[in-house]
């Protein structure tokens, strides 16, 4: 499957939420009358593309629709053309690096930071590059097994301590074992965590400086991981996360289960912040790099 192909599957209901929506609308009411208008507004809004968004594309609409009438008013298309601008210029995936690159995945529990390791690892893999994992979640035995089965099936090394270790000590290990084997990537999983809590915190910034006194400049990449499905609370996470850890980037899973992937051009529009990759499925090859273009196309899809 070719990644537009990919990003249409993966995307599939938002777009049917989005568009289909939107073009119920427009075919029903030619006039574009003020309330087919709000009905427009209503399903921007429950697609999660958020408030600022949503007020940008509805004038884009209303600006057109004063200047040249209903003929040829193409609604799906304005909403396009705001949604890629906003987009303009956003790098994504990693940065390419000579040495030892050194991506931290943190964020609440469930969001998919094991599963994004993992396939992140399967990504270098396929690349020809080498990549080792960290089990840094130590609090949950079965975090630790999970992620020791990834690495048995994709064939990865890693790096685990016994359950209830000091992660910064299992982080630490895993530096030495990425260099021992001159890897290209180390991906650490780190353990769900609320911002609020704030000896959790504590400990995060323990593991990141730990490597970072061990390796300059490590973790490169300390990448939030987001669950599409929660919409715009991933918002207030990611607002709040990024207080309390200095973030260079979103990962944004589950996309493929939601209708409210719009959550992402609002997320992208309000936090200024790169959106590294999105997950599209739960299998190893469903992470991909977000690709703006292709993911606007994708959400307006006809
Ligand atoms: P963690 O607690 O943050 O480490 O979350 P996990 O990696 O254990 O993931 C929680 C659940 O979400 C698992 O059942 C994963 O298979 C699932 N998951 C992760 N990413 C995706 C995705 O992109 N799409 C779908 N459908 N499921 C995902």
């Amino acid at each position: 499957m070719g990644l537009f192909d990919k990003f249409k599957a993966g995307l599939q209901r938002t777009k049917e939420k989005l568009s289909h929506e939107i073009n119920r609308i427009v075919t029903r009411s030619p006039k574009l009358d003020a309330e087919a208008l709000e009905e427009i507004e209503g399903a921007l809004i429950s697609a999660d593309l958020g408030m600022a968004m949503t007020r940008r594309i509805m004038e884009a609409v209303k600006l057109e629709y004063e200047s040249q009438g209903r003929d040829g008013l193409d609604v799906s298309e304005i909403a396009r053309q705001e949604v890629a601008a906003s987009f303009d210029g956003m790098a994504c995936g990693f940065e390419e690096r000579e040495n030892l690159t050194v991506v931290s995945l943190v964020g609440v529990n469930g969001t998919g930071k094991t599963t994004t390791a993992a396939k992140l690892a399967h990504r270098v893999r396929a690349a020809d590059g080498t990549a080792v994992l960290a089990a840094c979640d130590t609090f949950r035995a079965a975090a630790v097994e999970q992620i020791k089965e990834w690495g048995e099936r994709l064939d990865v090394p890693v790096v685990a301590g016994s359950y209830g270790a000091d992660p910064a000590a299992v982080g630490h290990d895993a530096i030495t074992a990425a260099h021992a084997r001159s890897a290209d990537f180390l991906f650490i999983d780190t353990a769900g965590r609320l911002h609020t809590k704030n000896n959790l915190m504590k400990e995060l910034e323990k593991l990141h400086r730990v490597i970072g006194n061990q390796l300059n400049g490590a973790p490169h990449e300390v990448l939030l991981v987001l669950d599409a499905t929660t919409g715009m609370n991933a918002l207030n996470q990611a607002r709040e996360f990024h207080k309390a850890v200095p973030l260079t980037g979103l990962v944004i899973t589950k996309l493929d289960g939601t209708s409210k992937g719009g959550m992402v051009v609002a997320i992208h529009d309000e936090l200024k912040m790169p959106i590294k990759f999105i997950g599209l499925g739960e299998q190893a090859d469903d992470l991909q790099p977000f690709d703006a273009v292709q993911f606007t196309e994708a959400l307006f899809a006809k």
